[in-house]
Parts: structure tokens; C-alpha cells; sequence
């Protein structure tokens, strides 16, 4: 693709995009009477128009129905956790059995390592990501604790080389293969929140498994983002938030994957909870437990209908608009980005997001030398949003749903103002 600088190339990009018009269909925040520069997908994606009437429609249902709302709503309450599961599961790449949405990310998290991290006295560790996401890091810390381990020797935290941002896949294949045997769990960011580094999961589940490690990925910033194949991949589990790229709203009902090969696997310890348990009998309200097949067998509370009414609508976007062409466009709004940025010729600007497009999503982590904050408190002045991560990381992420060339074009023009 030869990109060019100058505001007409933009506009050419948005003329011919196939997507452009899935903009209309989002609330953009304004800034002095203008649409923002909204770049902050990775963090709150925006909300859909239709996230009010969805919410409405249950208030109303809530209102009219009571109860009955359970069964007789526009969207029963009960089943309600299985209008998401088939969208849910396309984005990640899984089947629908595979797929449950609950509680929050954490949550999840933690959930899953109950089942899949069974440490014994000679295979216990847990290998993870360089400077995780603090939730995830202490999550793992916690669980190695609860089975007794001290996580400074039960945690493999893995560092990218001196002076580079980024780890290489060979040298975490590397590990793998040096150290697997007495590596219990494998659970990395499918892609780094701060570096915004996809990793390759695939490989790294099959040198994973070749060691006999379970393999899981925390896909916050991954889902609604990349293409995913869990599924095809032998993925163990995996746990998300919909709040980021799923535009489900503040705080939105995670998601939790379970590879089909465990939809069985009832002799695994988990910790369970009556929606979890088998249909057919969950409302003979027995003692026994008896699991449902599949990732819903996870499943502890009845399902929070307000929280899951955005998601529903949401990922209904993400299925109209198709995953495929999300992830071209993406290619090329951040490569269109990359590529101005580049060309303001600023020696104090450093990207540290991997340069091949198959080891990123649309995120960018930047740096500026030196004045990397005052560039920041610039870009918002201007109805940029975006965000800082210390010590000296702005993270710009365009997303294909909502963004447009010209947003990249035009946050370009700002951060040479900004810089100068
Ligand atoms: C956003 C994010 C979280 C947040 O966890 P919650 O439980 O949703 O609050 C956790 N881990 C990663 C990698 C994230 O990017």
C-alpha cells in the first residue's frame, strides 16, 4: 500500500472504505464542537446508538413483566447469557459451546486457573509475559500462593532482550522448551496491553503442550481486535473483557473460553455455582451438582441483564461488519498512522509496537524523548483522546468500526504541532 501526507489521501481512503459507514453508528464524543480523535479503544470503546433502546427494552420488560421477564421478555432473561455466546464466539474464534460470557476478566481468570493451573511438587510454575497487566500478575501471584508456592520462584516472567521493547518469539519458544517440564501453566497477554506485541498463540500453545503445559490467554486487549482461531489453535481457555474493542460499556460482562476437549471434563476441580449447573435439572434445586457440558458448566449467578444487553447489540456489530474486514482495515489505518508518523522525521519519536503487522493490532505505543508528557497534554488540549501509561508511553489505538483515515490523518497534524 503507498500511503501519502496530505488530507485528500485520507479522504480517498475513507470514500473507498467498505466500513466507513459503521461510524454513524456510534456516539463520538465532542470536543469544541467536533468529533474527538478518539483513540482510546483499547481502553473504553464507545457506545453503539443502539446500546439505549437495547437497555430500554429491559427497563421496560423489568416494568411490565416482573418476573416473567424471565421467560416472556422480548429477550428472556433466562436464556439470555446465549444470545451473546454465537457472536461471542466468532469474534474469538471458537464454537459456541466454547464460549460463555460472566463476570469480569479477573474474575475469570481465576475461575479458569482453579481448573487448568494443577500444580504438583515438580511441575508448578507459571510462565507469563514481560511487566504484565497488574491484574493478571497479581492473580497469578495469588493463585500460586493459594496452592503454598512462593511466587518469586513459581513465577517465569518473561523479559524482552537488553534494549529491545518487544520479546522474540524464538526466545519464548526458547523457555518453553528449557524450562516446560516444570511449567504447570502458560498464561500470556494475547496482545501486551503497554507494547502493544501480539504474540504468535498458536505457536506458543503448540510448544506449550509439546512440554505438557496448559496453555491460556488473557485476551483483553486481543478480542474485537485481532483475528482469533482459539478454537484451531488448541487454546486451553481463555478470559477477555468487553469493555476495550467489544464497545460493551464501563465495566462490561467478560467473556471465557473453554477448548471443546474440556467441555467434559467433570473430574477437573472447579468451583461452581447453580447456573453452572445442568439445565434439565438446575431448577430441581438438588444438591448435587451436575456441570453442564461446555464453558457454560463455569458459570456461577444467574446472568446480569443489564450488563449483557450492550454486549448483545455490540457484537452483533462485530458480526455484520465481519472480523476479516475489521482486521484489514486495521492493518492499514495503523500502518497509515505508522507511516505518518514516520514521516515527521522526529528523531525523539520511537514506536516500540512491533513494525510487522502480523505482531500487532491497531495499537501504537509511542514514545517521545524527554517530553513525551507535555506531547501528551497537547494532543488532549486538542481533542485527541488517547492515553499515558508511565513511565513514557503514549497508546494511540484507531479502531475499523469507528475510526476514519481522516482521524489519523488529522491526530498526525496535531502531534507535529504538539512535538514541536
Ligand atoms: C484491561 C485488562 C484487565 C482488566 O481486568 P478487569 O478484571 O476487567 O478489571 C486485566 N488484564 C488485562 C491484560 C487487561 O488489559
Amino acid at each position: 500500500m503507498k500511503y501519502r501526507d496530505d488530507a485528500a489521501f485520507a479522504h480517498e481512503m475513507d470514500a473507498q472504505d467498505p466500513l466507513a459507514k459503521f461510524r454513524a453508528q456510534f456516539h463520538i464524543p465532542q470536543h469544541d464542537g467536533n468529533d474527538c480523535i478518539y483513540f482510546c479503544g483499547n481502553s473504553l470503546g464507545l457506545q453503539p446508538k443502539a446500546v439505549e433502546a437495547a437497555m430500554t427494552q429491559e427497563l421496560t420488560d423489568w416494568k411490565n413483566l416482573g418476573v416473567e421477564g424471565h421467560f416472556h421478555g422480548k429477550h428472556p432473561w433466562m436464556p439470555y447469557h446465549e444470545f451473546v455466546a454465537e457472536n461471542a464466539a466468532y469474534v474469538v474464534g471458537a464454537k459456541p459451546s466454547e464460549v460463555v460470557m460472566m463476570n469480569g476478566l479477573t474474575a475469570n481468570l481465576h475461575l479458569m486457573m482453579v481448573s487448568f493451573y494443577r500444580p504438583t511438587k515438580t511441575r508448578y510454575k507459571i510462565l507469563i509475559e514481560y511487566t504484565p497487566f497488574p491484574s493478571d500478575i497479581y492473580a497469578v501471584q495469588s493463585q500460586a500462593k493459594f496452592h503454598g508456592f512462593d511466587p518469586a520462584d513459581a513465577i517465569i516472567e518473561m523479559k524482552p532482550r537488553d534494549g529491545e521493547p518487544t520479546l522474540r518469539q524464538e526466545d519464548i519458544e526458547d523457555v518453553v522448551a528449557r524450562e516446560g517440564q516444570g511449567i504447570a501453566l502458560i498464561l500470556i497477554g494475547g496482545v501486551h496491553y503497554y507494547t502493544g506485541q501480539f504474540f504468535d498463540i498458536a505457536r506458543i500453545t503448540e510448544a506449550g503442550h509439546k512440554q505438557g503445559c496448559m496453555v491460556g490467554f488473557d485476551l483483553a486487549h486481543a478480542a474485537g481486535n485481532v483475528l482469533l482461531k482459539l478454537h484451531d489453535w488448541n487454546v486451553d481457555f481463555a478470559c477477555w473483557c468487553s469493555y476495550k474493542y467489544l464497545n460493551s460499556g464501563p465495566g462490561a460482562v467478560a467473556g471465557a473460553f473453554v477448548h471443546e476437549r474440556h467441555a467434559k471434563s467433570f473430574d477437573l476441580p472447579r468451583f461452581a455455582g447453580w447456573w453452572g449447573n445442568d439445565k434439565s435439572v438446575r431448577f430441581k434445586m438438588g444438591p448435587q451438582f451436575q456441570p453442564m457440558t461446555g464453558a457454560e458448566g463455569w458459570q456461577l449467578s444467574n446472568p446480569p441483564i443489564f450488563a449483557l444487553a450492550p454486549a448483545r447489540v455490540s457484537l452483533d456489530i462485530f458480526r455484520e461488519a465481519g472480523m476479516d474486514n475489521l482486521r484489514s482495515k486495521s492493518t492499514q489505518l495503523t500502518a497509515y498512522l505508522e507511516y505518518l508518523l514516520h514521516n515527521l522525521k522526529l528523531p525523539s519519536l520511537k514506536i516500540m509496537t512491533p513494525a510487522n503487522q502480523s505482531e500487532r493490532g491497531c495499537q501504537l505505543s509511542i514514545t517521545v524523548q524527554d517530553n513525551g508528557r507535555k506531547v501528551f497534554d497537547a494532543l488532549q488540549k486538542a481533542g485527541v483522546v488517547c492515553d499515558w501509561r508511565e513511565p513514557d508511553c503514549i497508546r494511540v489505538a484507531p479502531v475499523p468500526l469507528y475510526n476514519s483515515f481522516n482521524d489519523v490523518y488529522r491526530f498526525a497534524e496535531i502531534f507535529k504541532g504538539a512535538a514541536a
